[in-house]
């Protein structure tokens, strides 16, 4: 665990290069992203747990998190296509239940995390249709899903909308992020996520 601002972490982990987020307040806390292990769950017990989109490698480890409020967008869908895509690059079968969100949002909306202010945003399809950003105003700190990625390119798969990426980092950009910490990679800073190259349309 990496404490990038005061209260807020990264895990950094091995397998596929995943970051995940804790934002810490006053006796509570919030994850962002569940990974793909129940080892985060066991350090960190948050009342919440935000998923930042449905890609198996972000959503699998949510069972290991409750009992937890699990936020995302409302359009983000938790079900067999998880697993299906998971099977893509693991051989052994999954082992557990897949979990839902409990509380979604459409565009925007501002979660207390013991006494410290988290916004949750929507800024349109990009990466997946139903991107969710993380920021921690007080931290300037913005969790970005895979919106961004650090040493790989960021991945554009057949739920990707490219044409509006650049449209949507401009929104997180507008943010005024001190770091922004990507999905895949080490946390990075604004400038990076200007010059990002954003993926072509596959
Ligand atoms: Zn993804």
């Amino acid at each position: 665990m990496i404490e990038i601002a005061p209260g807020v972490f990264v895990r950094r982990h091995t397998e596929l290069d995943l970051t995940l987020g804790l934002i810490t307040g006053s006796g509570d806390s919030l994850v962002v992203d569940a990974g793909l292990d129940p080892v985060f769950a066991r350090a960190a017990r948050p009342s919440r747990i935000v998923l930042t989109h449905n890609h198996f490698d972000h959503v699998l480890a949510t069972e290991a998190f409750l009992p937890c409020e699990v936020w995302a967008h409302e359009d983000c869908v938790v079900d067999g296509r998880v697993l299906d895509e998971r099977a893509k690059y693991y051989d052994d079968p999954f082992e557990g239940t897949l979990v839902a969100p409990t509380h979604t949002f459409r565009e925007s909306v501002t979660l207390d995390v013991g006494g410290r202010r988290v916004d949750l945003h929507h800024f349109g399809p990009a990466h997946t249709s139903h991107d969710v950003v993380v920021h921690v105003p007080d931290a300037g700190v913005v969790f970005a899903g895979d919106l961004v990625e650090e040493g790989a390119e960021p991945q554009a798969g057949p739920d990707a909308t490219p044409s509006n990426w650049r449209a949507v980092l401009d929104r997180v950009l507008a943010l005024g992020p001190r770091v922004v910490v990507p999905g895949h990679g080490n946390p990075v800073d604004a400038r990076f996520v200007r010059e990002m190259a954003i993926p072509a349309a596959t």
